[in-house]
């Protein structure tokens, strides 16, 4: 049985502020990448589709970097109007590749705590019914009110289930169906299990999961995001660089270019502030040095801007599902004068990194005329990184 995924990212739900809730971060991390990466560490999912309204593409291909290098994640898919038309977007670009799957999971891109066991479930109730959803069944009274505030009844619960996502269909079912409702000129189904049901499709229900719950509400993400704020490990890199003093009339430092008396000498831009910081990024993973990522040895670094260095190890970092959660970097210098340039610094920093300049720290000392710093032969940085790691 070959498996697909279509990701619905198509809400412009505004529920949880100005930016829709699925491109948020949930525990440093944006909730549609957690989704769409819950869906890719399962080996049976073969191919996975993300819909999106076309203004959204690039900002989705964004937020999806790095995971696109996995084959299996196809190019965003532009959605339509509606929900349901998103889902059709989504089977129709998986008709149209080499080879359409024989299953696919539709899910919405705000339910990110997709677990192995419950894509377990589904799979397996695959073998007991042509389409499965997973759903809990209702454990609140429900009540019936009217419109000034009064119960007027007790509806009983026996039967009753909340649907969840992912919905597994036989692919070519679910792609009839949905082309069927669409000449119809229904477009109103708030799920695909409802459209499945419309057209005469016999759907299973597996037990869902509370964790699987869609987010919806800014209380929602924030819940989320406290929860997976006190998640993993934390841990910490420290990194020390110098450089001398050359002819020049320029320093590069923190990422901002600072007019000097003199510049610094460096087979790349020399920047001191950014190898430290680089370096203890790579030392909080463990992940060896910018010496050995970058060799001074290669050609293709010479007077190449330092950004790039700290950019890669932000890289290496995301690709262990790790967030950066704050830098302090040190600057050993009698001059330049730092202190105009902070906050500029900060600022860079945290553009580079992919995070708020709250996140930075840029302090500055001399060294008391000793030594080489104090002596004006170079400067030195040290800093320190904190990241979180799942
Ligand atoms: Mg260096």
């Amino acid at each position: 049985m070959t498996i697909a995924a279509i990701i619905l990212a198509g809400g412009q739900g505004t529920r949880a502020g100005p930016v829709p809730k699925q491109y948020q971060p949930i525990g440093g991390v944006p909730l549609l990448r957690r989704t769409v990466a819950a869906f890719l560490a399962e080996p049976r999912v073969e191919q996975v589709a993300v819909v999106c309204p076309r203004v959204d593409a690039a900002r989705v291909a964004a937020i999806l970097a790095g995971l696109d290098r996995d084959s299996r994640l196809m190019a965003p898919v532009t959605g339509g109007a509606t929900r349901q038309a998103s889902g059709l977007a989504g089977l129709e670009a998986l008709a149209a590749s080499v080879l359409p799957p024989e299953t696919v999971l539709i899910h919405d891109a705000a339910r990110p705590f997709v677990t192995r066991a419950l894509l377990d479930r589904i799979i397996g109730g695959l073998d007991r019914h042509p389409a499965v959803i997973p759903g809990l069944a209702v454990a609140d009274t429900l009540k019936i009110v009217d419109a000034i505030g009064r119960i007027t009844g007790t509806q009983p619960r026996d039967k009753l289930w909340r649907a969840q996502t992912p919905q597994a269909f036989r692919f070519a079912e679910i792609l009839v169906a949905h082309r069927k409702a669409a000449t119809a000129g229904r477009h109103d189904f708030t799920d695909d299990a409802a459209l499945a049901e419309w057209a005469g499709l016999p759907v299973g229900i597996v037990e869902g999961s509370e964790a699987n719950r869609k987010l919806t509400t800014a209380e929602d993400l924030a819940m989320a995001d406290d929860m997976l704020s006190r998640e993993g490990e934390v841990r910490i890199g420290q990194g020390f660089d110098v450089h001398a003093f050359k002819p020049g009339d320029h320093v590069w430092l923190c990422g901002v270019r600072i007019p000097h008396a003199c510049a610094l000498e460096g087979h790349s831009d020399a920047d001191v502030g950014l190898h430290a910081l680089t370096d203890a990024l790579l030392g909080a993973i463990g992940d060896g040095d910018i010496g050995q990522h970058f060799p001074p040895s290669d050609e293709r670094w010479r007077g190449a801007a330092s950004d790039q260095f700290l950019a890669d190890a932000a890289r290496r970092v995301r690709e262990r599902g790790g967030v950066v959660v704050n830098v302090d970097v040190t600057l050993l210098a009698e001059a330049p004068r730092i202190a105009p340039h902070r906050e500029a610094m900060r600022a860079r920093v945290g553009q580079i990194l992919g995070i708020g300049a709250d996140r930075v720290s840029v302090k500055a000392t001399t060294t008391e005329k000793l030594g080489f710093v104090g002596r004006k032969e170079g400067l030195a940085a040290l800093a320190i990184a904190t990241v979180r790691l799942p």
